[in-house]
């Protein structure tokens, strides 16, 4: 059965003889859904709900609901799928189509799994943050100093494998004095190892004895560990002509 919706917004309009336009013989399709949508932003729920009717209407029968047949269209992907409504159902449904609660199956998923992803993103934020306030507080306090016995390999491990924010941690080495700088472990770690690969020899004159660890440019402080080209080792002859040119 065809809904005359001409004649239902006419009575709408007057209110002048009652009559009923939909019931359980309706089927409601998509067309029809959003018609009435529009209606029931239009006209109050009562008056939209005495043109409804779900009861048997027979004389001497027993009143019973039925249900009307109808859609619900997804207010997230459109799509539509079939519902048996009862009037209270299907007025609550025009009231408040685009409720969430409507979403069909497929979005509730795609909607669980987005926020599944925001939480384990979460985390892992969480967990970066925790990893480098843990490595600032062991590798870069000057009062700290690195476990007797632990390999130059070892330790520039240790310092490559966090999964730490190396912003953040470049900011943290920024900010400490230079003379605290050179007692962190993190810069005693990367001495050393640039010390070793020169041959614990100046890099320019060949030279043993006392050997500075220079930064070519002071560009690279804080990612020195990331830079380690950037760094050269020399003699302290060399060391200081170089500040002087
Ligand atoms: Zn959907
Ligand atoms: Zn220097
Ligand atoms: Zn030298």
């Amino acid at each position: 059965m065809m809904i005359d919706f001409k004649a239902m917004e006419s009575y709408l309009e007057t209110r002048e003889k009652k009559q009923i336009f939909i019931s359980p013989e309706t089927e409601l399709k998509k067309n029809d859904m959003l018609k009435l949508q529009e209606l029931a932003n239009k006209y109050t729920k009562i008056n939209i709900a005495s043109c409804i009717r779900t009861k048997e209407n027979k004389k001497g029968s027993f009143e019973k609901d039925f249900y009307i047949k109808g859609v619900i269209i997804c207010p997230k992907c459109k799509n539509e799928r079939k519902e048996d409504f009862t009037k209270t159902s299907l007025m609550n449904y025009l009231k408040d189509y685009e409720r969430d609660l409507y979403i069909c199956v497929e979005c509730k998923e795609i909607k669980r799994k987005e926020a599944e992803r925001q939480y384990l993103a979460k985390l892992a934020l969480d967990s970066d943050k925790e990893a480098t306030n843990i490595y600032i507080k062991n590798y870069l306090t000057s009062e700290k100093s690195w476990k007797r016995d632990l390999s130059n390999y070892k330790k520039m491990k240790i310092l490559r494998n966090y999964g730490i924010n190396i912003h953040t941690v470049a900011k943290h080495i920024q900010s400490l004095s230079y003379y605290d700088f050179l007692s962190t472990p993190y810069w005693k770690a990367i001495a050393e190892y640039k010390r070793r690969k020169a041959g614990f020899k100046c890099e320019l004159c060949n030279s043993t004895g006392i050997l500075h660890v220079h930064h070519r440019t002071y560009d690279i402080h804080g990612y020195e560990l990331h830079k380690l080209n950037d760094l050269i080792v020399l003699c302290e002859d060399c060391h200081i002509r170089f500040h002087e040119e």
